[in-house]
């Protein structure tokens, strides 16, 4: 079929819920990809840094290809041999967790946080209405009614009133009025990501988390941190939070755990890893043997020091060729992040652009993400090698220089 003739599916049939660029991918290689018309493209995007390995890994085909000719799909109501390998691997690698949930996707396992939050505060007898969850301004924790609740942006919950009841925001990275949002003692979690992603690419100030995890332990709540998006290596570390040097109480994870095939996960620590018994909560597919043979050697590949040496090196000079460009082309106010998730701010004049400049970087041939309209967002593969880091920097150097002149010409 003609690249139009799909885009003209796309237009007619899917809800219109995503706004995706006027291309069809069709295969992929390592950090690079191919559309429909036969045009490469660098990924800078990881499919939201999903593909944390780059496309096709040969361990990662390797994993699914053989699991594919043994068992596809059981059920929770028995055992599979890949779900119990990774719930004990997933659980040794976290230094922190008992036991581990697994599911679908990254909402998935954030509304498994909630609903164990809030069935911890049950069982302490407290009251609901004392079972409150502070999340912050900025975050982003899925698309379902209850994570969308905690996800403090209007934009996402706009239209979904009324909204679950029991959540309160608060401005990220100020400890101060955390500490007056947890005074009426009516808290059981906090939650956020050490690294806000979709928020704009905003990482925790320096003794932010620890000051967080001082402030749950004198009003007796859980610390609940959703690495969906900087977990899995891609801040540097395997779980973000060691950077900050404490111990969580519940960890989320999906997006790289797949390195691109569905599926999250939920650690509990000793606090609560037995607060949900039978019955207590459920998914059909989570922890499905596909996804799970594939996460075993995600995880396995994700942590490895060579790999979390890579991610620093490469965050060196992706960071060092972005301030470059910024500085060059007066584009960009600062480079911001944390190991290979980046982000670059648009400078004043250019605030509101960042949509326009991902299809500069598109015709370039190169794949950029956004983090709202003000910042663009870098999250390639974490095991990409110097070539790729080079040649994307190059192409988006070109799209920047495109992306001046036409605006230079509407003006
Ligand atoms: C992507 C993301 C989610 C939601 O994950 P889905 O798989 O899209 O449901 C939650 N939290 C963070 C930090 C994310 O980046």
């Amino acid at each position: 079929m003609k690249t139009s003739d799909l885009l003209a599916l796309g237009e007619r049939y899917w809800l219109p819920v995503y706004r995706p660029r006027a291309l069809v991918l069709e295969r992929g290689l390592g950090c690079r990809v191919w559309d429909t018309q036969g045009r490469e493209y660098v990924d800078f995007g990881a499919g939201i840094a999903v593909n944390a390995l780059g496309h096709c890994d040969p361990d990662l085909v390797a994993a699914l290809t053989e699991q594919m000719h043994k068992l596809w799909h059981v059920s929770n109501a028995f055992y599979s041999e890949p779900p119990l390998h990774l719930a004990a691997e997933l659980v040794e690698a976290s230094g922190f967790a008992e036991r581990a949930f697994l599911c679908n996707s990254g909402a998935e396992a954030n509304e498994a946080a909630i609903k164990l939050v809030r069935k911890w505060a049950a069982s302490q007898g407290r009251a609901p209405e004392r079972r409150v969850i502070v999340s912050c301004e900025g975050s982003f924790h899925g698309r379902t009614l209850a994570t969308v609740t905690a996800t403090a942006q209007p934009k996402y919950q706009a239209g979904y009133e009324p909204l679950p009841a029991g959540f309160r925001h608060v401005p990220f990275n100020d400890a101060a009025a955390l500490a007056a949002a947890m005074d009426k003692g009516d808290v059981a979690a906090v939650m956020l990501e050490p690294v806000q992603g979709e928020g704009g690419v905003l990482p925790a100030a320096p003794g932010y988390l620890a000051r967080v995890r001082a402030l749950c332990d004198r009003h007796d709540a859980l610390l609940v941190l959703d690495e969906i998006q900087c977990g899995m290596g891609r801040a540097g570390t395997l779980f973000a939070h060691a950077q900050d040097g404490i111990v969580p109480d519940i960890v989320t994870l999906a997006k790289a755990l797949g390195g691109g095939f569905p599926i999250g996960a939920l650690l509990a620590g000793a606090k609560v890893a037995q607060v949900m018994q039978f019955g207590a909560h459920g998914t059909t597919f989570g922890g499905n043997p596909l996804a799970s043979a594939v996460a075993r050697v995600a995880l396995r590949k994700l942590a490895s020091p060579d790999l979390l040496d890579n991610v620093a090196r490469q965050s060196q000079a992706l960071r060092a060729g972005l301030e470059a460009i910024g500085s060059d082309l007066n584009l960009f106010e600062l480079v911001r992040g944390r190991g290979l998730m980046l982000g670059a701010l648009l400078a004043e004049g250019h605030k509101g652009q960042a949509a326009a400049i991902l299809d500069h970087a598109a015709a370039q041939g190169l794949l950029i993400l956004q983090a709202g309209p003000d910042v663009l967002r870098f999250v390639p593969p974490i095991n990409i090698g110097d070539v790729d880091v080079a040649e994307g920097l190059t192409r988006l150097r070109a799209a920047l220089v495109a992306y001046r002149a036409a605006r230079a010409q509407q003006a």
